[in-house]
Formats: C-alpha cells, structure tokens, sequence
C-alpha cells in the first residue's frame, strides 16, 4: 500500500511539475499563477491542487443522482472528529454535524441515495439522535449538497438554511429524487445560525454557485475552542470569467475572515479538496496527546485559499490566453 500511495505522489508531482514550471513564467500567466498554488499547497492539499489546477474539467464527483455508484464505491464509516463535530460524509462528499447543548447543526446533505446510511444511520452510530437535528445547513444547491435536506425537513423537522439564490435554483430543479427541500431560513450574509452553545457564521461566498455559502464556527478539542472555516463551493465554476472572477473575490473574502476568526481547520464540500479521507485514517492512528490531523494552524488555512485563488487566477488567465 505505502509503494501504491508513493507511486501516486510521484506520478502527481511529475504531472504537476511538467505543467507548472515556475521558471520564468510571464507575470500574470497561467504558469505563474499555477506554480504558487504549487508551493502553497505543498503536500498537504495534492488533491485539491490537482483539482483545480491540473484538472480542473475532470470532475471527480461521485456519481450523480442517476448513476448511482455501488455503495462500497461511496459508503465511509461516520467518524467523531472533534469533541462535538462529527463527520457523516461519503468517500467524496463531505457532510458534518455539530452537537451543541440543544441539538444538531448538519452542514450538507450528500447526494440522496447516500443520505439514510451517511447521515440518519451515521448519527445513530455516534451515539447522536437524528430526531435532534434542528438545522440543516446548504452550502448551495447542487445535487451532492441537498440528497438528504428534504428527509430531515419532513422526518424530524429541521429547518433548512439556503441562500435565495440557491433556494431558487432547488426550486426550478426537477425528478429530485427524495424531494426538494423547502427553504425556512433565508441566508444573510454574515448573519449566525445559532444553538444552544454552537453559533455558525454564515458567509455568501459565490462563485461554485451563484448563492454558494461558506460557514465558519467553533468546535471544542479536549475543551478548547477551534475555529473552523468551511468553503461552500470547492470546484471552480465552469460558466466563464464572471463566474470564476466572483469565485476568486469570494475566496479572498473568507481567507480574511478565516484569518481574523483564528481559523485553524479548512473544510470544504469534497474530501479530495481537504484530504479529509486522509486525516480520517489518521485518526484512527492517532495517539493520545498527538495533534489532531484537521488542525492546520492558521498558516495552513491560508495556504488552503491560496491555493483556491491561484488555480481561479490561472483559470482567468488562460481565458485570455487560450491554450496556456
Ligand atoms: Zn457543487
């Protein structure tokens, strides 16, 4: 496995290395730009570099609500990470609770075939009652984000917070399966969603979509507090320089209150973008006293956006120079 594993590496970085030669890349170019996502992101985030730099038109999603991957393709144990927050994602998808004093905050829903055995049975195992989620949190409105908002509406009356934009979106989709949930909350840009002891800021970042929402909230680690941000929308918009220019503002707008919220966790919609997967095994190896694998410390968070916003640069870029 560790040979696999190593191969993998080798074989990114060469591709990596081939297309981003800093050397004496134009200012402004492309190249430029691709090589400080390079450096920014290091090792810790590959998979979001190659994500949004290397590959940006080769989605890696997980399948969609008609091609339905067998569940040993998707399924991922629920995992306690944090003191109160809990991961309920698939392989791909990330989706997460915070337990507070009184209930449940769910940030994203996975797509809907996944979400019965991520999400309800997901809690149930932790040890958490599903009945006890009174907010469902939409970072915007495709299908991996929604698959289970509409279930936890109906089933244990959970409010659900979108963007208008967004909401508006759900609303004009059609052959959902599971339902559309029904917007109760309205999202406010900078507005918190708060319960009992949690609080989650909310922060319109658009850019994946145009009512994406990013969220940043406390978590507790051995009693104290961590601060985390989670980005609304990973992959970079594929509708133009508008869209990708709006991705880029919305980047550098939570990297800022990342930095002044103290943020040492990054978390985003997809488990390639922030090595979820990774950290979740080790944690399973994690020995009392070590440092929990989700912390980054701040430099590390900002090195995460860094990453997002050079991959957006270099998209722009190449609209104005085709074939950089
Ligand atoms: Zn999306």
């Amino acid at each position: 496995m560790k040979i696999r594993v190593a191969a993998c590496v080798l074989a990114l970085s060469a591709l990596v290395s081939t297309d981003l030669s800093a050397g004496a890349a134009p200012p402004g170019s492309a190249e430029e730009h691709m090589a400080k996502a390079k450096e920014a992101a290091g090792m810790d985030f590959t998979g979001l570099l190659s994500q949004l730099c290397v590959t940006p038109d080769v989605f890696i999603g997980g399948g969609s609500n008609t091609n339905i991957p067998p569940r040993a393709a998707w399924y991922a144990e629920p995992v306690k990470v944090f003191d109160n927050f809990y991961f309920l994602g698939t392989k791909t998808h990330g989706a997460w609770a915070l337990n507070t004093s009184d209930g449940i905050i769910l940030i994203d829903t996975v797509f809907n075939y996944a979400a019965e055995a991520e999400l309800v049975d997901g809690l149930k195992t932790l040890g958490l009652d599903p009945a006890k989620v009174k907010y469902v949190l939409i970072s915007h409105g495709h299908p991996d984000r929604i698959g289970g908002a509409r279930l936890l509406q109906e089933r244990f009356g959970a409010k659900v917070v979108v963007s208008g934009e967004d909401g508006a979106a759900i609303d004009k989709m059609t052959d959902v399966p599971g339902g559309k949930p029904k917007a109760d909350i309205i999202v406010k840009d900078g507005e918190k969603i708060t319960l009992g002891d949690g609080a989650v800021t909310l922060v319109s970042t658009p850019g994946h979509t145009v009512g994406t929402t990013s969220f940043i909230f406390t978590v507790k680690e051995g009693g104290k507090p961590v601060t985390v941000v989670y980005q609304g929308g990973m992959a970079l918009p594929g509708s133009g320089a508008p869209a990708l220019t709006s991705y880029l503002t919305s980047q550098r707008k939570l990297a800022g209150l990342a930095e002044a919220a103290n943020a040492s966790v990054a978390l985003t919609t997809h488990t390639m973008g922030d090595n979820t997967q990774v950290k979740l095994r080790l944690m399973a190896a994690r020995k009392a006293g070590e440092a929990n694998p989700f912390e980054l410390g701040k430099q590390g968070v900002a090195r995460y956006f860094t990453v997002g916003a050079e991959c957006a640069e270099a998209a722009l870029a190449r609209l104005k120079r085709p074939g950089a």
